[in-house]
Parts: structure tokens; sequence; C-alpha cells
């Protein structure tokens, strides 16, 4: 087989690199999504085939026989690529976040191994010719790819087990694992990685410092584990979204150790996607990243959540009493929220928002940035059920049309329609809110008085102009549809 060309690499790369950028420009709009899928998954194949190409060359630049790395590359890509496909398709859409924390436990662990290998071989990686020491930048690059690497991978193992809330060890349960001195003890830990992480880059001679490399990355593990245990299961997200960031910049570092730009462009995107997102979701929330990452409200939410409320009157009333009040409106504004993720209720909704369509009714769902447990968790929903796009509003853009709307039927949100945030001195103070409460009538479906993820009693059930209807969501919305003619 013809060796491929570098300037072939190159430019091969080159296109999955706009590939990739073009994936996330489409991904930003629930119209484009599609596209951005198609054009990320071109650019994954684009990539990974021009990869084998290169090791092969490689492999025929060293003299060595291609057959048995070739083969266990292929053997890679198809036991991955099987494992991913049957994940992904199994998966169920409240239980997404896990999946992704598994995944970037992979990509850490990537990197590690990377790392490691090309500090033992260097020349096999094209980074020095054989016999010759690791430059000083090499190695500063491979430190701070492992660093990452290590932490993104033990990191996201954690973040898994809080998110999957499968496992009774501890450290994998949703409630923060807090004891005195933490954070001394984690600056330790990180002060002694630095310290191991330049000894290994500043010892000179053919042979690595081993000793010094190999005991920062187990500290980089431990320290990984670290950071996540005091942070509370429902602040998961935000973290996965940040281990995400952490995983781009680890993959990043390797590219510039093994010099391939491939790698760079693709973490580097990664990296500041993750970045960016972690941002958003912390202001939509009102929250510091710092805040998030020493466990804030989350924490106490997850053993705050179904707690006693406050006994005050609250109206309540069936789904045909709502179906009758939903049908009389001329318009409505839905509000989906992390119960009508786990009670799988989009089908339902949009069955019902056509039968109110077809009786005159104008219907719009509203989205507030955190809704449900991850961002763009409503927005998957309502594609998933094929609501169309010009129904669905963001928070900013339909904020000012609650005040002339007849009827606001709130479905599993709590926090993201909390008047308290209005207030200075609630928890959640200052979060951006869908201002529901605006509403002529408002209608709230929940199970019971229990409050939401932020572990808040909610003034808006308690407004004269509130109805609620319990139960679970589906079966509510179910009796509506058959209630409304
Ligand atoms: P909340 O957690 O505030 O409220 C959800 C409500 O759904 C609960 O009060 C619960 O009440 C109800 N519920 C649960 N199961 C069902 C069911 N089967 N049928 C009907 N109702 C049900 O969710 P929101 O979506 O309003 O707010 C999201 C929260 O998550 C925010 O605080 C946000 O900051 C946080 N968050 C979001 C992230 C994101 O990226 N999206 C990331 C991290 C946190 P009951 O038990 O009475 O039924």
């Amino acid at each position: 087989m013809n060796a491929i060309s570098m300037n072939l690499v190159t430019l091969f790369y080159l296109v999955a690199s706009v590939c990739f950028i073009q994936a996330l420009k489409g991904l930003s709009s629930p119209s484009t999504a599609r596209l951005g899928n198609a054009f990320g998954m071109a650019g994954m194949a684009i990539a990974v085939v021009t990869t084998i190409a290169l090791m092969l060359k490689l492999q025929e630049s060293l003299q060595q026989g291609g057959g048995l790395g070739f083969g266990l590359v292929l053997l890679g890509v198809i036991v991955g690529g099987a494992i991913g496909a049957f994940a992904a398709k199994k998966v169920e859409m409240t239980k997404m976040p896990e999946l992704v924390a598994a995944m970037h436990s992979l990509i850490g662990l990537a990197a590690v191994c990377i790392a490691i290998a090309a500090v033992s071989e260097p020349w096999a990686f094209n980074i020095t010719t054989r016999g010759a020491p690791l430059p000083f930048g090499n190695r500063l690059e491979l430190f701070i790819g492992t660093f990452v690497g290590a932490v993104t991978f033990s990191g996201s193992v954690i973040a898994f087990g809080k998110l999957s809330g499968k496992y009774k060890f501890r450290l994998f349960q949703g409630a923060p694992v807090r004891f005195a001195g933490q954070h001394i003890l984690n600056l330790l830990v990180a002060l002694a990685i630095v310290a191991l992480g330049l000894i290994f880059c500043f010892a000179h001679g053919l042979e690595p410092a081993w000793g010094a490399f190999i005991v920062m990355a187990a500290l980089a593990f431990v320290l990984g584990v670290l950071i996540i245990i005091p942070i509370g299961g429902a602040d998961m997200p935000v973290v996965v979204s940040m281990l995400n960031s952490y995983s781009g910049w680890a993959a990043a570092g390797i590219g510039f150790s093994l010099n391939n730009a491939m790698l760079i462009i693709a973490g580097s995107l990664v990296g500041s996607s993750g970045a960016i997102l972690s941002y958003i979701m912390c202001k939509a929330m009102n929250r510091s990243f710092f805040n998030v990452l020493l466990g804030g409200f989350g924490g106490e939410a997850v053993v705050d959540a179904g707690g006693a409320k406050e006994q005050r009157p609250v109206k309540s009333g069936s789904a045909e009493d709502a179906a009758f009040i939903l049908q009389n409106a001329e318009s409505v504004i839905i509000v989906p929220g992390y119960g009508l993720a786990v009670a799988r209720a989009q089908h339902t909704v949009k069955e019902l928002v056509d039968k109110l369509t077809a009786h005159g009714v104008t219907v719009r769902y509203a989205i507030h940035p955190v809704a449900g447990r991850m961002p763009g968790h409503m927005n998957v929903l309502l594609a998933e059920a094929e609501v169309p796009y010009d129904q669905v509003a963001e928070m900013e853009d339909i904020n000012g049309e609650f005040g002339q709307t007849d009827v606001v039927l709130i479905l599993g949100a709590n926090d993201v329609v909390n008047p308290a945030a209005k207030d200075p001195k609630s928890a959640i103070a200052g979060m951006p809110i869908l201002e529901a409460y605006r509403a002529k009538s408002i209608i709230v479906n929940k199970r019971s008085m229990a409050s939401g993820y932020a572990g808040l009693d909610n003034d808006l059930f308690y407004q004269p102009n509130t109805m609620m209807v319990f139960g679970d969501a589906k079966k509510v919305i179910e009796a509506m549809v058959k209630a409304v003619e």
C-alpha cells in the first residue's frame, strides 16, 4: 500500500476540523442540529481513516511489521464503535448525563495511556529519533496531558456513579462527601502533582524520570476523586460539562506532543465549548462556578427533595377541570420541567397541544436554559416528540408574553418558575426564571407539594389564580387529552 503523504494527512485533518466546527455551529439550533450531527459524524470518520493511514505510514517509515498494530486498531474501532452505538441506542433521555460522564472518563484514560506510550517510546510517535531524550517542551505537554487526563478519568467515574444513583458505594452516592480539611488536602495534592511534574520535566538524561511521572499520575487520579466527591448529585451536570472541557484540553495537550493538528483542533473545540457551556449553566442558575465546585445548594437538595412543606392552603383540581380551562383559553404557554422528562410524557403533551390547536387555541412552549437536568434537556425531549420548532420559545423571547397569556400549564417544573428568585434573601436569588406568575391563570402538574432540585417552597403554587393538578405527568396529561373534546 502506498503511504499517504503528510500533505494529504494535513488536508484531511483540516477537512475533518472544518466538519467539527460546522457540527458545533449546527448543534446551536434545533432546526440545524441534525445537519450538525451529520457533520460531526463525517468529520470523525475522516479523522479515524486518516489516522489509520498515518499510522501505517509511520510503521512503514519505522520499518516495523504493520499487521499486529493495524489489527489492534481495527479491533478497537469495531469494539468501541459497537459499544458506543449500543449505549447511544439504549440510553434514556434522563440517563444522558451519566452516559456522557462515562464517555469522558474514557477520553481521560486514553490521554493518560497515550502519554505513557509517548514517554516510553517517543520515537514511535515521531517525537524524537530512536535513542534521543525527550525535549523539555514535550515533557511539559505530556505532564499536562497526563495530569488533566487522569483528573478527568477519575472525576468522571465518580460523576457517573453519582448520576446513576445505582451503586451502594459511598463515593457514588448523590449526597456530597465532605470532611474537615478537605480543601487544604486538595491544595496539598495539587501542589505535590505540580512539584512531581516539574521534576519529570527538568530531569536530564535519556531515561525519563518514571518514578516522578507515575506518582504524579497516581496523585492526579486521587485528585479527580477528591474534587468531585464534595459536589451534590444535582450539580453534577455542571461538573460533567466542566469535565467535558477538561477532556478536550487533555486531548489538545496530547495533540501538541504528538504533533497532531487534528487532536489539537478537536481538543480545543471540546475544551472551549465545554467551558462556555459550564459558564452558561452557572449563569442560568445564578451561581458562580467556584460555588458549584465547593458544593452549593445541589447537595442539600438531594437530601431535602420531597421533604416536609409549609402548610398553606392550595387550590387543586382534576385533569378534566384543567382540560376545560385549557380548551376555553385563547393563548396557552406550556412550561416543561424535569418531571415531564421523568414521566416521559413528551409525546402525550404533543397530542394535547395538537388537540388544543385544533380547537383554535394558540399554544407555545417556554424553555428555561436549565430546565431538567442537563443543558438542552427540554429541547431534546420536545424534538423527540416532533414538536414544531416554531412552537418552542427560549426564556428571553417569551418572558414578556406571560402577562398577556390566558393560561400557563406547568408540567413537572418547579425551580425554573419559582418567584422566590426575585427575593434577594432566597437561595436562588437572581436566578433568571420563566415569569409564569404573571399569567391570568396557572395550572401546575406535579405529584405532590414537594420541592424541586433547589429544595425550596414555591409561592407560585399558593397564588389565588393557580390550580394544582396532582399526579404523574403522563397520566394527568393522558386524562387531559381524553377530556378535551
Ligand atoms: P425541578 O427539579 O425544580 O422540579 C421538578 C419537579 O417535577 C419536582 O418538583 C417534582 O415534584 C416534579 N416531578 C417529578 N417527577 C414527576 C412526575 N413523574 N410527574 C409530574 N411531576 C414530577 O425541575 P426544573 O426543571 O423546574 O428545574 C431544574 C433544576 O435543575 C433547576 O434548579 C436547575 O438549576 C437545576 N439544574 C439544571 C441543570 C441543567 O443543565 N438543566 C444542571 C444542574 C442543575 P413532585 O415530586 O411533587 O412530583
